[in-house]
């Protein structure tokens, strides 16, 4: 079943105009000089010393870090120099090297290598950085300099660059508060301290629900229907656990969803979904409910504070979207035809469950499992059949291999580069011309300290630095399935397009050409275009042929499985495409709540899906208690989860220019580059239109998901 679980971009950028912290005296017995983090890196590329780094390097560094960019910014904001674009603009974007090279380094462990001490430690800095961000939106002197600038640049007649620079930064002083009146800013500021609590609580009360379920077999006819891969997965989940002999089944992806689509077992089906969908929802100490409806409406708050209608209205102003209708608008769209295809589905599998001779009637937990049997039957495509042609070194290979064939780049391992984990790997990446581009790190398996989902994000950024570009160091983090017993890990197909997905994303940051970190990024509805896009060529039988090769044979993936393949393509979209629609209307929903008390969580979920007709044996990919995307630390994708199926109209659209011109023809391929390069430097829809030569058009999503 091609069911992307949890795609997650996270763009890990650290707020790179520093909040001051208060300054404290540190304890003469931590020498700031034996700090790791703190000292120059002479690791090669100078990616950073993992191996030296502790916990306890972490608060005295995030904290000197934030002292100096908190100087840096002061003797900016009050400089007797008259304000020009490059004694404040630019010299504020150059502010905060320091926090810019220690906080990725925390935030990324946070993500993919946490542990109690380390969640303690964001607990510590968290607020010191939401006020770092405070303090310098909210200097009035600082935002008095800014202003001039701003008001004078028709005479400046910046370059381009620099003029979008100005106007980004001007932007982002008034929507963090700038115009405000005094106890306005109090407020803004109170609220976003508690924003950024609530957010983190939220990240560790689902951590703590995802990985304290277990489902415990220990007969071995409640394993019936599994493959063999999946019965070893929960032997060696087992063992891990203390219980040999057993086997374990978690709500970690690549262990919950086979699963439920193979086990027999009805009862365990649902108990194991049940648990999966009722994270943050039983009432318990790590119920998330009130921290939910707390969060919708702290945001509404503060948008209204800044003017506008609701927190969506003030998000989608800075994306390719504009406006919530206009989100609305592509939702609606897609929801009428893709509801119908999902009511097909589930018809088709009440007939198979008919003809089986049962009398029950098709509940979330069936789905997956009948699904499976009627693609098998109209298919005959067993996905278990997939695997073992997808050995995650050759899928990444794969991956590697459309990078060269695209854009020339060559990708070799480093074993000599320092990991944050054994199950690291590390590249570096080289251009065509045989210059170093960046570094490539790829974490790839399940465990404890790691969020669910999959995302892209970096240790360092790029940007033009002395006149020279820095280079990236950049990390694919995904929970894919282990390797198990004897065989090495073998993907299925969902994985392997989620692996070129988050390639895609490493791609765009390893070419990326600002010079300024703070024109670093796309807006969030164009983010997803660059990933998306290179699950396509995943997928073409050319591709296939380098990469899908049997583990134990070597057999290139035979022609006949590649056309099932291609031919099921479209089945199920109903299903993917509702579910994921649910949870993209679900956020809209929350975010655009007019300012007013905190809401019921329950009872505002169940209105938004019974408003639609959400057919009641499918479950919103995202309920409000676990969607980290929107409510957890950051709430990136607050009013932001449509940002899927936005950017899947423009990468449908421009692959096509790739199906059109050739799959690696080299001019389109040099044209997508250029979008990759220049990243936020201008508009993405000015991008867009240079590359395609028109504005996008969404017929290739619709004919790809077959809603039309
Ligand atoms: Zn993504």
């Amino acid at each position: 079943m091609s069911k992307r679980i949890a795609l997650f971009t996270l763009l890990l950028v650290v707020s790179l105009v520093p909040v001051v912290a208060q300054q404290q005296a540190l304890p003469a017995a931590a020498p700031l000089a034996d700090n790791p983090l703190l000292r120059e890196w002479t690791t090669p590329f100078g990616v950073p010393p993992f191996s030296e780094i502790k916990t306890e390097h972490f608060v005295p560094a995030i904290r000197e870090a934030i002292a100096q960019q908190r100087k840096e910014v002061d003797a900016i904001a009050n400089s007797p120099q008259p304000p020009t674009f490059a004694n404040t603009v630019e010299a504020l974007e150059n502010a905060g090297d320091l926090l810019g090279k220690v906080n990725p380094v925390f935030s990324n462990m946070q993500s993919s290598n946490t542990n109690a001490e380390l969640q303690a430690v964001n607990r510590e800095v968290a607020p010191l950085l939401s006020a770092l961000r405070d303090d310098i939106r909210l200097n009035p002197k600082l935002w008095e300099r800014i202003k001039t600038v701003w008001d004078a640049r028709a005479a400046l007649k910046l370059p381009p660059v620099q003029a979008k620079l100005l106007e980004e930064n001007y932007k982002s002083f008034v929507r963090g508060g700038a115009n405000l009146k005094p106890d306005q800013k109090e407020r803004f500021r109170a609220i976003n301290a508690e924003l950024s609590t609530l957010g983190i609580k939220f990240g560790d009360n689902l951590l703590k629900e995802t990985n304290s379920f277990q489902l415990v077999i220990d007969k071995a006819e409640d394993l019936a229907g599994l493959p063999p891969s999946v019965v070893a997965a929960g032997a060696d989940a087992a063992k891990e656990a203390g219980k040999p002999g057993q086997w374990v089944y978690t709500l970690a992806a690549p262990s919950i969803w086979p699963f439920v689509q193979y086990a027999d077992n009805r009862e365990l089906r649902k108990q194991i979904l049940t648990a999966y969908t009722t994270r943050g929802d039983r009432n318990d100490q790590y119920d998330t409910k009130v921290i939910v409806a707390q969060t919708a409406a702290l945001r509404a708050e503060r948008a209204q504070l800044l003017g506008y209608k609701s927190y969506a209205a003030f998000v989608l102003e800075e994306n390719m979207a504009k406006t919530p209708d206009k989100v609305y608008a592509l939702l609606n769209q897609l929801w009428k035809p893709a509801r119908e295809m999902a009511l097909r589905e589930a018809a088709d599998q009440q007939t198979l469950i008919r003809s089986l001779g049962a009398t029950f009637t098709l509940e979330p937990w069936d789905w997956r499992y009948y699904q499976e049997k009627v693609k098998k039957a109209r298919y005959d495509l067993d996905e278990q059949a997939l695997r073992p042609y997808f050995k995650i070194d050759s899928v990444q290979q794969g991956a590697f291999y459309v990078a060269n064939k695209l854009y020339g780049l060559t990708i070799t391992p480093r074993p000599d580069l320092p990991v944050y984990h054994p199950d690291v790997k590390a590249f570096e990446v080289k251009d065509k011309d045989g210059s170093h581009l960046g570094i490539f790190y790829s974490d790839y398996h399940p465990r404890a300290g790691k969020r669910v989902g999959a995302w892209s994000s970096t240790f360092r950024g790029t940007r033009v630095k002395d006149g020279k570009r820095v280079t990236p160091v950049v990390v694919n983090v995904c929970n894919f399935s282990k390797p198990t017993g004897d065989a090495p890990a073998l993907l299925s197909l969902e994985e392997v397009e989620t692996l070129f997905h988050e390639f895609g994303h490493g791609l765009n940051s390893l070419l990326s050409k600002v010079p300024y970190r703070g024109l670093g990024s796309f807006p969030r509805d164009f983010v997803e275009v660059p990933s998306q896009i290179m699950e396509n060529w995943a997928l073409e039988p050319e591709v296939l042929q380098v990469y899908a090769k049997h583990f134990k044979t070597g057999e290139v993936i035979p022609a006949a499985l590649v056309d099932k393949i291609k031919k099921s393509a479209q089945f199920d979209q109903g299903f993917i495409t509702v579910e994921y629609l649910a949870a993209s209307i679900l956020d809209m929903d929350w975010h655009t709540l007019p300012p007013g008390p905190a809401k019921d969580t329950t009872a505002f979920e169940n209105a938004s899906l019974a408003k639609i007709q959400l057919p009641r044996d499918i479950v919103s990919r995202y309920r409000s208690t676990y969607f980290n995307h929107i409510f957890g630390p950051g709430g990136g994708y607050a009013s932001g989860y449509y940002a899927y199926i936005w950017s899947e109209v423009l990468d449908q659209d421009a692959f096509q220019a790739f199906r059109e011109k050739g799959l690696f023809d080299q001019a389109t391929a040099r044209g997508f580059r250029t979008i990759l390069e220049k990243g936020g430097t201008e508009e993405a829809m000015t991008l867009y239109k240079a590359f395609r030569g028109r504005e996008p058009s969404v017929e290739p999503l619709l004919m790809k998901r077959g809603l039309k």
